[in-house]
């Protein structure tokens, strides 16, 4: 039966409260202590300490809702129903303390029961040999053999970089027919979004170097991890997690802005799936303290706010609108995450002002990169130079992904390797003047935001450069 997401999201944590898990307030965006992430991915992630017997936790049973950042899923946004860059990720952990039985009996018991999903639309997944998890779905459980799905590596051995990993077993919720690929053998394990991968329960168990040498941790834990936007996509019998209720009122806000209604047309969805996923991935980072730079976290900020800048022109939306939507997106998230309320016209600022130093060069940029494609497609080439890549970059601010996105739009490329070396050379050329320039140089350097006004400034004195040549 229908369930609103902020009531999954409880539900969930007074589950594992009852099974003696303590609640834990999601941790921040940004990794702390951790250099091998830029963004904190899974609900894991901020508590792998815990799970090497680093440090101590406040107990050995753990329930979180966790803010997740992954920028890997980026080409999906939009066209997959259950992806985006941000989402929420329920968990419920061990730390040497249960294992398999518990979780998986415990999972179970919230999908069949709290949830009241079917059980025949439920399928577990196990790594390859994992008889132990086997005996306890088939067995304990009582799902029959031919329902219990066996995959290798790549889908049910979790690991992320080196820390604690190992096998796990994966609960999918078949959506039916009409969501299906209709490709002969389209089952469990297909990439379509007919069979949903919603739960995911990691039996962390060993300890990956970095280089593939695998020890076992001193203690066997559990590490879960589910969507809460996917399960309410289950629970709410909606297409997709674009439909879920908080998100289609982020969805609706920008069809009203562009005056376009969603479901009219797959490219005007597709944008405004893009802006609806990406302003809700930013307002979550900048939140957490991330504010757009031209390096690490501060780049993936600004790329996403560009990317769905340019989705608003797509649209024909014409003036900047991202920090009006900031405001649903408050809205919506402001019961579970009060920082955003108390940040709120903050948080606003700083995308208002990323909008406008876009706005003022993205029109120009636009139309140069439009030339610039003509002049390659009129020379018989499919790829841009890569110096014209760096000037959109530089003087226009087109992040490279953006330029690369538009020119795959034309069956085109760039040449990624020559754009590095530029830029490269661009960082070598201003450490030299930052040398000459001592203290001064530094100073501005600190202020991250002046290199991207400095580009601004380029750009119009450029812009005008360009208008004599015409
Ligand atoms: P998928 O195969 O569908 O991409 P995954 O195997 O990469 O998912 P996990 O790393 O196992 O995902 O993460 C645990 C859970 O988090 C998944 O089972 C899913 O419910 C959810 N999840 C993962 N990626 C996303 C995403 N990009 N958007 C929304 N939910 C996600
Ligand atoms: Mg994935
Ligand atoms: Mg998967
Ligand atoms: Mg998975």
């Amino acid at each position: 039966h229908y369930m609103g997401l902020n009531e999954i999201r409880e539900k969930f944590l007074e589950f594992f409260e009852s099974k003696g898990h303590l609640r834990l307030p999601s941790f921040s965006l940004i990794p702390q202590g951790d250099k091998s992430l830029l963004l904190i991915n899974s609900g894991m992630a901020p508590l792998k300490p815990y799970f090497t017997g680093e440090q101590e936790p406040p107990r050995r049973r753990v329930t979180t809702c966790q803010k997740c950042i992954r920028t890997g899923d980026i080409e999906n946004v939009g066209k997959t129903a259950r992806h985006g860059t941000f989402f929420e990720m329920l968990g419920n952990f061990s730390f040497g303390d249960y294992f398999k039985e518990e979780a998986i009996t415990w999972s179970w018991e919230f999908l069949t029961k709290v949830m009241e999903i079917p059980e025949d639309r439920l399928y577990p997944s196990i790594y390859e040999n994992d008889d132990e998890a086997f005996e306890i779905w088939n067995k304990k459980i009582g799902v029959p053999a031919d329902r219990i799905f066996r995959f290798g590596k790549e889908d049910n051995f979790w690991e992320h970089g080196s820390g604690p990993c190992g096998p796990c077993s994966e609960i999918y919720f078949d959506r039916g027919e009409k969501y299906g690929c209709g490709k002969p053998g389209c089952t469990v394990g297909c990439d379509c979004d007919r069979y949903m991968e919603v739960w995911n329960n990691v039996f962390s168990q060993f300890n990956n170097d970095g280089h593939g040498n695998y020890t076992d941790l001193i203690q066997k834990n559990i590490d879960t991890g589910m969507g809460l936007e996917r399960l309410a996509v289950v629970m709410q019998d909606v297409d997709s997690l674009f439909d879920v209720d908080t998100v289609k009122n982020i969805t609706d806000h920008v069809s009203k802005i562009s005056g376009k209604t969603y479901g009219e047309s797959y490219k005007t969805d597709v944008s405004l799936r893009v802006i609806t996923d990406h302003i809700r991935s930013t307002v979550m980072m900048i939140c957490d303290g991330v504010i757009p730079s031209n390096e690490g976290r501060g780049y993936v900020l600004r790329r996403l706010l560009r990317r769905a800048a340019r989705h608003g022109k797509l649209l024909g939306i014409n003036e900047p609108f991202l920090y009006k939507v900031c405001d649903t997106v408050i809205h919506e998230s402001g019961g579970a995450y009060p920082a955003l309320i108390e940040k709120q016209e903050y948080i606003r600022k700083v995308i208002q002002v990323e909008e406008e130093r876009f706005d003022a060069t993205v029109d120009a940029g636009l139309s140069i990169l439009h030339d610039m494609i003509e002049k390659a497609k009129n020379a018989g080439s499919k790829e841009l130079p890569a110096a014209d890549a760096f000037k959109l970059h530089d003087t226009y601010g087109f992040p490279i992904d953006l330029t690369i996105e538009i020119l795959e739009e034309q069956g085109m490329s760039t040449d990624r390797d020559g754009f590095d070396a530029l830029i490269q050379e661009q960082k070598e050329r201003s450490r030299e003047d930052r040398k000459r320039m001592g203290d001064v140089g530094w100073a501005s350097e600190d202020l991250g935001l002046d290199k991207s006004l400095k580009t601004e400034f380029c750009g119009y004195t450029q812009l005008e450069a360009e208008g004599n040549v015409l």
